[in-house]
């Protein structure tokens, strides 16, 4: 195994997704110096976790996380680019699995029945091969042991791509998008993790919330996602 590891790294070598080195046999995706040096979001409760206060103007959820800042001056910027752009949703399951423990240690995820990654685009996730966020998703249940649960939002209308968009723009973009899958199981009583990639305006995961309170009134809900925007002000 070590020997092909070797040998097709001297062919096609391989190199860290953050700061391009060549990488080692024994590395995958980042260096070492990378994994060791990664610069994780530290907030320690609601007055510091400007996700929760955002969240908060429109929909009380009991907790919400993210691990990395999202900026591009940002060198760790690259994880999710390689995540959404290059196909290497596998990062997003190792960073989600490796930060978490922060956030399961201050209560996220505690007593959670279910992990609910946000649904993406049909034509997107066609494209792109995959739902980065059910990666995300993945991760977290690999750190806590709670299941992740695929039968319960769906996208019922395609929103234009959020990239260029300013804030009030991605807002409008992103009412009415999300609906609950028909005969999907009762969620009353129940707390749920919805887990997503990036948090910029939180209109994304507000949408799903609404989605999830007008069928299940009494569904608790927390709120996780790998990337978060660094806010204007
Ligand atoms: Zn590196």
């Amino acid at each position: 195994m070590n020997f092909w590891r070797t040998f097709l790294d001297i062919l096609l070598p391989r190199h860290c997704i953050v700061c391009d080195i060549e990488l080692n046999n024994s590395e995958k995706d980042l260096c070492n110096v990378c994994l060791f040096n990664t610069e994780y979001i530290r907030w320690e409760d609601a007055t510091d976790n400007p996700f929760l206060r955002i969240i908060w103007n429109t929909h009380n959820v009991d907790a919400a996380g993210s691990s990395f800042f999202y900026c591009p001056e940002n060198k760790f910027h690259n994880i999710f680019i390689a995540i959404k752009y290059h196909g290497c949703p596998q990062v997003g399951k190792k960073m989600a699995f490796l930060s978490f423990p922060y956030w399961k240690k201050l209560g996220l995820g505690n007593e959670v029945d279910y992990i609910i990654p946000v649904p993406l685009a049909k034509t997107r996730k066609f494209k792109r091969g995959y739902n980065q966020a059910e990666w995300i998703a993945q991760g977290v249940s690999l750190c806590t042991g709670i299941p992740v649960n695929n039968n319960i939002l769906t996208r019922i209308r395609n929103n234009t791509s959020q990239t260029q968009k300013k804030g009030h723009e991605r807002k409008e973009n992103t009412v009415n998008i999300f609906a609950v899958k028909q005969n999907c199981c009762d969620l009353n009583d129940k707390t749920i993790l919805l887990v997503d990639d990036i948090m910029t305006t939180g209109a994304t995961l507000c949408d799903c919330i609404r989605a999830l309170r007008q069928h299940f009134p009494t569904v608790r809900i927390q709120l996780y996602t790998l990337g978060f925007t660094k806010q204007d002000k």
